[in-house]
């Protein structure tokens, strides 16, 4: 028999939020239709009633599961270039250990309400969660090398594990991590590897400030900080401009492109990334950018710029939680002016635009997976979060 749940308003993205709407579901757990009762709220039989709103399955555009086991491990408000040397400080350890954490994180999102994600990947640890988890998973493997006589090395490396995935038929694709530690060499094969797979590739973009100026002028403290690791840069060319203006032409045009973190992007760097990529999706990740710069991205110019954005956890190297609810309570509280319905947007169907995953989920629409998500303690008066808000996953 088909299921009819309903609550304060139902939230189906694709459409304006629907006062006592009702969403019914069929046994397999698809999607039947979504009614909107009109003004005349009569009794229903058999409809389930819930106090708060119904949001579908959140996609979190940003996590790596494979940093689990460093949660609580890093102080915070040490800025990039000292996080940087922590994670790769604490990052090897033993495998089992690591395992278990990934296994606790994954299990932590579900009942967060994560239905979807998109995972950054260095290893094949996670390989075994993912096969077994109710989230669906797209990795992106991540390479990053600044010396070029490892550029070669680094591709094979990165599709070697990409075939770990792909044997476990877990969708991945093959992308760099940041713009300042790649080498120019490696930035050129993975061009086009990422423009023949034409899967969602993903960067960190912008995450602190000494990353504009790294490419501005060959200085500021994250040159510095690599430099005094004995990392060279003689693979890397100043280019007078901002890191993502620098490395735009590398990022494949047509493929759908998550840019991550964004923390120092200003309104000169949407436009210009605009006029060279056609499927921006640029994901904030605000708790961890609190945790590691203490700053935040002008969220606020993206909505205003209609750009589309998504939300991400980063990992629990630098978040106390993977909750993509409590992200979104940071956003509201330093960005009022955004509209929930416009952040839940965020956290669901742009997120599955970006992985591909929008004909399943992202919203509640005939056919698609019936993922609920109820959502409590909403202020309806301004139709806000409130500090109290929590999350229950209904189905
Ligand atoms: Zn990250």
């Amino acid at each position: 028999m088909n299921r009819r749940i309903s609550a304060h308003y139902v939230f189906p993205v694709n459409s304006a939020p629907i006062r006592n709407g009702i969403i019914e579901i069929d046994e397999q757990g698809s999607i039947v239709k979504v009614i909107n009762p009109g003004k005349e709220i009569k009794e229903q039989a058999g409809v389930e009633f819930y106090n708060g709103i119904l949001v579908p399955g959140f996609v979190n555009t940003h996590c790596h599961i494979e940093l689990s086991h460093l949660k609580n491990k890093i102080p915070q408000h040490t800025r990039l270039h000292n996080f940087v040397g922590y994670v790769s400080r604490f990052r090897n350890t033993d495998e089992q250990f690591i395992r278990k954490a990934i296994e606790k994180a994954d299990f932590e999102m579900q009942k967060n309400g994560i239905v979807a994600l998109g995972d950054i990947s260095n290893n094949a640890l996670s390989i075994e969660i993912k096969k077994k988890s109710k989230i669906k998973y797209h990795t992106f493997i991540e390479t990053f090398s600044l010396d070029p006589a490892l550029a070669d090395k680094k591709i094979e490396e990165a599709k070697k594990l990409q075939q770990k995935f792909s044997m476990n038929n877990l969708d991945s694709s093959i992308v760099p991590h940041a713009p300042y530690s790649i080498s120019t060499k490696l930035f050129d094969l993975l061009k086009k590897i990422m423009q023949e797979n034409k899967s969602p590739v993903t960067i960190h973009n912008q995450e602190t400030a000494s990353e504009n100026e790294l490419f501005k002028n060959k200085s500021g403290i994250l040159y510095e900080t690599f430099k005094s690791w004995g990392i060279e840069f003689q693979d890397f060319y100043p280019t007078g401009k901002n890191s993502l203006a620098s490395v735009i032409n590398y990022l494949p045009p047509n493929n759908n492109c998550i840019l991550v973190h964004n923390t120092f992007s200003k309104k000169e760097d949407i436009q210009q990334a605009n006029t060279k990529l056609k499927n921006i999706y640029w994901t904030f990740c605000p708790n961890a950018n609190l945790y590691i710069e203490n700053s935040l991205p002008d969220i606020q110019l993206f909505y205003r710029e209609n750009q589309k954005c998504c939300i991400g956890t980063d990992s629990l190297a630098s978040n106390t939680q993977l909750s993509i609810l409590e992200e979104l309570k940071t956003i509201q509280n330093y960005f009022p002016e955004i509209p929930l319905h416009e952040l839940i947007k965020w956290a669901t169907l742009n997120g599955a635009q970006a992985l591909n995953l929008h004909s399943k989920f992202g919203s509640f629409e005939q056919g698609k997976q019936s993922c609920i998500n109820l959502i409590t303690g909403i202020d309806y008066k301004n139709m806000r979060l409130s500090k109290k808000s929590t999350i229950k996953v209904l189905v």
